[in-house]
């Protein structure tokens, strides 16, 4: 069934809003800003709001349901989140407004910077840069800025494990470095061995990421860091994802020079389809000026009945700006509002209830489906989805079984070191019911898999629109259904 588009519905002389009479003289818009070939829709206000809420139920949301997404953290994001980054005072401010007229603003970003610090156990925040895949160009960037300061100009490599996010190498990349990948050893831990052996004075850092992809946390993550500064290397943290660690544990104490968050997974800001991401970078003090700028600092002590005076200042040696004017400040709005409302007792629960909720589903899926890893787990574990003695289902049949199940696909194919891999990260904000729920569908997906099998190849079933292309779909991607020349639709 093809949808009716916004041009079939239109009717002629059909109007949304009409405007009241002008009690000002008119006077006509300049000559060639008006196109004559536009054609637009002419709707009524009710058949736009219809023709919308439409598309958007076909649509699979966090707002709608379990959203298992490995490696993203699909956590629900609180309402509340949204109320306070829509008050006027933030929404409203724009960045070239004088400083004194942005006090809160600016306080705002001071306190999030001091409370990233504590939570990560780093010395120094950028708020600057736009997401994490951002984040990790600009730690590398910094990495790459400290080793010249010191005239060090040999260091031309990156190490990087096999289980890294594909952003790390592409980050690295990017940055004019050489990636060497490291493998991991039995227990999905870097293996030591080849460390080692690659550590040498032409590496300029490691990227690592603990938890890992894998879900595990990282043994001998001490050792680790310990071998790559004695070879003169930087330790780059992705803290993509921090949810098992909060209140925890701390990647400062851990040996890391330089880390990255999520802002949009790890403190509730939406992200994919639902907004802009956030990507701030933490470093010990020794790099604070290597950090891109401007940062929010106090420019004037306060007092007891004064508050203190916020404004911006460039790090000296900083890698310079990463972003137009301070980075995406309604997601800082949105990820202070998350802090301030757990609290520390609040965000430690937050890292307890991640990882309880990845182990209960682990312990209920590792007789089912294979987890070439099985230990316990941090916010997710990764399993395989295929059998030897069902050759022909895949790690795709079974995302496609779930959406039969009403369930969002956990990640799959990622990371590359387990076949078939479903990457499945809970969230700590799911109920046990839920959970059970996901379980059951698994579970009897995975018999499915075994009896029924080409019920599994010819899903989903009941989505509007069947199996598609995924590479054609994300390379010939179609983002409006209106062809105003053409009678067909896109199939
Ligand atoms: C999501 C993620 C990234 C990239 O973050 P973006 O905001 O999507 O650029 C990097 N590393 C890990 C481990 C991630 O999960």
């Amino acid at each position: 069934m093809t949808e009716p588009t916004l041009f079939e519905l239109s009717s002629p002389g059909r109007r949304g809003v009409r405007f009241p009479e002008p009690d000002v003289p008119k006077s006509p818009l300049p000559e060639g800003l008006v196109r004559k070939d536009l054609p637009l829709p002419e709707l009524a206000e009710v058949d736009v709001v219809r023709h919308f809420v439409r598309l958007s139920q076909k649509n699979y949301a966090v707002d709608y349901g379990l959203y298992p997404l490995g490696s993203c953290t699909m956590k629900y994001n609180p309402k509340i989140n949204e109320d306070m980054a829509r008050l006027p005072g933030f929404a409203l401010a724009h960045p070239l407004q004088p400083i004194d007229t942005v006090q809160g603003s600016l306080a705002l970003m001071y306190e999030l910077q001091e409370l990233l610090k504590e939570i990560t156990g780093m010395g120094a925040v950028s708020l600057q840069p736009a997401a994490g895949a951002h984040g990790e160009l600009t730690g590398v960037l910094i990495i790459r800025a400290y080793h010249k300061s010191r005239g060090d100009t040999k260091r031309t490599k990156i190490l990087i494990p096999d289980s890294a996010h594909g952003t790390n190498p592409a980050s690295s990349a990017m940055s004019g470095y050489e990636v060497v990948q490291l493998p991991s050893d039995k227990r999905g831990n870097v293996d030591l061995e080849a460390l080692k052996a690659a550590c040498d004075d032409t590496v300029a850092g490691l990227m690592l990421t603990n938890p890992n992809t894998l879900g595990l946390f990282e043994e001998n993550v001490l050792e680790v860091t310990r071998i790559v500064h004695e070879a003169g290397g930087l330790v780059y943290g992705d803290g993509a994802n921090l949810n098992a660690l909060l209140g925890i544990a701390r990647p400062g104490d851990m040996g890391f020079d330089i880390l990255h968050l999520n802002l949009h997974k790890t403190f509730s800001t939406p992200h994919g389809g639902g907004g802009p991401g956030s990507g701030p970078v933490a470093v010990t003090e020794a790099l604070a000026e290597f950090l891109p700028g401007p940062i929010v600092t106090i420019l004037e002590e306060g007092t007891d009945e004064v508050p203190p005076l916020y404004g911006f200042k460039m790090p000296s040696r900083s890698i310079g700006r990463v972003k137009a004017f301070h980075g995406h400040f309604g997601m800082m709005v949105r990820a202070y509002t998350y802090i301030m409302m757990h609290g520390a007792e609040g965000l430690r629960k937050v890292a307890e209830h991640a990882v309880l909720n990845a182990n209960y589903l682990l312990a209920r899926l590792r007789h089912v489906y294979k987890v070439p890893y099985d230990r316990i787990c941090k916010h997710e574990f990764v399993a395989e989805g295929v059998w030897d003695d069902a050759p022909d289902i895949h790690a795709l049949d079974i995302a496609k079984r779930l959406i039969d199940y009403d369930f969002h696909p956990p990640t799959n194919y990622f990371p590359l070191i387990v076949r078939e891999a479903l990457m499945i990260e809970p969230t700590e904000t799911e109920s046990k019911q839920t959970l059970d729920k996901f379980a059951d569908a698994l579970i009897k997906i995975a018999e499915e898999a075994h009896t029924q099998p080409e019920l599994l190849k010819s899903a989903p079933h009941n989505t509007p629109v069947g199996r598609l292309d995924e590479v054609k779909a994300a390379k010939e991607l179609v983002l409006c259904c209106w062809f105003p020349e053409k009678e067909t639709q896109p199939s």
